[in-house]
C-alpha cells in the first residue's frame, strides 16, 4: 500500500496568518467589543441596536446586573463543573423550576439546541422500543423545520444545502409535509416513534403553526402511541409572550427541547420529559460531560425566574402585537415588504430584495437583524426591549428597506 503524502505545514507569522477561525460563518465586518441593554458597540465606537439577540439568545440584553450577580454568586462557591457523577444543588433546582412551570416530570441538561434534539430523539426511541419493539423507531420532522446541524438533527432539518454535502445522514429520520392529511398516512403506529415540530418555525421564515394543526397532530400522535416533541429552542422561554410556546395553542407535547436563552448566553440545552417517557430511561441510556453543571445552572435559574415574570410576558405579548401591527403598516405603505409573520418578539418579513442585502443595509444604519431564508428578514429583539427601542428599530428598518 502506498502512503499518501501529507502537505507540509505552511509557516506563517501571527500577523500575516489568515483568519484562524474556521470559515463556517460569513461574519459581519465590525468587531464587537461591548454590550449594554439592547445595544452593542464595535471597536470603532459605532453602536448597534440589536434585534438579532445573538440569534434569540440574549433575552435579557447585555450587561444585565442580575445575570452578573448570579455569575458572581456562583463563582463564590468555587464550583464551575464537577461532572454528572456527583450531585450539586443548582442543576437539581433548575430541573425542579422547569418541572414546576411545565408539563414535564424530569429534565435532562446538555449544551446546545442540536444536542437537546438528539437527546429527545434518543429518549423517544427508548420509550417507543418498550412500547412497540425495535421496528418503532422512525422520527418524522416537518417541511420547513430546523433542528440543528448534528447528524440526526440535520436529518430532521429541511435545508437541502445544509444536508447535501454530508450524506449519508442519520437513518430513520424523514420529513413530512405540514398537512394533517399527509401526516395521517405517514404516521404509522408500528414504525414511528416520534414527530418533532417547532410550534413557530424560526429558520424557515418565522412560520407560526396553526393551533388547529398542532391540536390535530396531538390527537393523531396520542391515538397512535407516537411521541410529540416540541422544539422550543428558538421560540421558547418567553419569545412568544408565553414562557413556553405550547401554552399559546394549549397543546402539550411529550418532550420539549430548550436552549438558546436558557442560561443568558452561556451554552446550555435542556430536554423536558413527560412522566411516561422519563420512566423508560435507565442510567447509562444517555449522558454528557458538561450538561447541567453548577455554574451554568445557577445562571439559568436566575434567567428562568426573570423570563417567568408575568409582567415581562404580558409586555412581550402586547408590545409584540403592536410591533407586528407596525410591520404590517410598513408592508401596506410600500411595495418592499411582501408579507409579515410572527408573534411576540419573533417576526419575519418577506422582502422583495435579497434578505442579506437588507441585513447589510440595516447594519450600516445601526440595526442588527438576521435572515430566515433568502427573502425573509428576521427580527428577534431582546425581551427587555422597550416600546421606544422597538420604535427606533422600526425607523432604522424602514431606512434599510428604502
Ligand atoms: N432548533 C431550533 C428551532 C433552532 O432554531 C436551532 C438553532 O438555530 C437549533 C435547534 C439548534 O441549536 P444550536 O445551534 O444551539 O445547536
Amino acid at each position: 500500500m502506498t502512503a499518501i503524502p501529507l502537505a507540509p505545514p505552511v509557516p506563517h507569522s501571527p500577523t500575516t496568518a489568515p483568519n484562524a477561525l474556521l470559515a463556517t460563518y460569513r461574519r459581519a465586518p465590525m468587531e464587537l467589543v461591548r454590550g449594554e441593554g439592547c445595544e452593542l458597540f464595535d471597536a470603532d465606537g459605532h453602536s448597534y441596536l440589536d434585534f438579532a439577540s445573538g440569534i434569540a439568545v440574549n433575552a435579557l440584553g447585555y450587561d444585565d446586573p442580575g445575570i452578573r450577580a448570579a455569575m458572581v454568586a456562583a463563582m463564590d462557591t468555587g464550583l464551575i463543573h464537577v461532572s454528572n457523577l456527583y450531585r450539586t444543588a443548582p442543576g437539581a433546582q433548575l430541573a425542579r423550576a422547569l418541572v414546576e412551570r411545565s408539563f414535564a416530570a424530569s429534565v435532562f441538561f446538555c449544551n446546545s439546541g442540536a444536542e437537546a434534539n438528539e437527546g429527545a430523539f434518543k429518549f423517544a426511541r427508548r420509550w417507543a422500543r418498550v412500547l412497540g419493539g425495535p421496528a418503532k423507531h422512525e422520527i418524522i420532522a416537518l417541511r420547513g423545520g430546523f433542528h440543528g446541524r448534528l447528524f440526526a438533527s440535520l436529518a430532521a432539518t429541511d435545508r437541502p444545502a445544509y444536508r447535501a454535502p454530508f450524506r449519508p445522514l442519520a437513518g430513520g429520520v424523514s420529513i413530512g409535509e405540514r398537512s394533517l392529511a399527509e401526516l395521517d398516512t405517514l404516521l404509522d403506529a408500528e414504525t414511528v416513534a416520534a414527530v418533532i415540530v417547532e410550534p413557530v418555525q424560526g429558520e424557515s421564515g418565522v412560520r407560526v403553526l396553526e393551533a388547529d394543526f398542532l391540536r390535530g397532530l396531538r390527537e393523531m400522535t396520542s391515538a397512535r402511541g407516537i411521541a410529540l416533541i416540541f422544539d422550543e429552542v428558538q421560540c421558547g422561554l418567553g419569545r412568544t409572550g408565553h414562557l413556553f410556546a405550547y401554552e399559546r395553542p394549549g397543546v402539550v407535547p411529550d418532550l420539549l427541547t430548550l436552549a438558546k436563552p436558557l442560561a443568558g448566553g452561556l451554552p446550555m440545552g435542556a430536554v423536558l420529559l413527560a412522566e411516561h417517557i422519563a420512566s423508560s430511561i435507565q442510567p447509562g441510556d444517555h449522558g454528557t460531560t458538561f450538561g447541567g453543571g453548577p455554574f451554568v445552572s445557577s445562571v439559568a435559574l436566575h434567567v428562568l425566574e426573570r423570563l417567568s415574570d408575568p409582567d415581562l410576558l404580558a409586555r412581550v405579548r402586547d408590545d409584540g402585537s403592536w410591533f407586528g401591527g407596525e410591520l404590517n403598516r410598513m408592508a401596506r405603505s410600500g411595495a418592499r415588504v411582501r408579507a409579515v409573520r410572527g408573534l411576540g418578539f419573533m417576526w419575519g418579513i418577506d422582502v422583495v430584495a435579497s434578505a442579506s442585502e437588507v441585513v447589510s443595509r440595516a447594519l450600516t444604519a445601526g440595526l442588527l437583524v438576521c435572515t430566515a431564508g433568502e427573502h425573509t428578514v428576521r427580527l428577534l429583539p431582546p425581551l427587555v426591549a422597550t416600546r421606544d427601542d422597538l420604535q427606533r428599530g422600526l425607523s432604522m428598518l424602514a431606512d434599510a428597506l428604502e
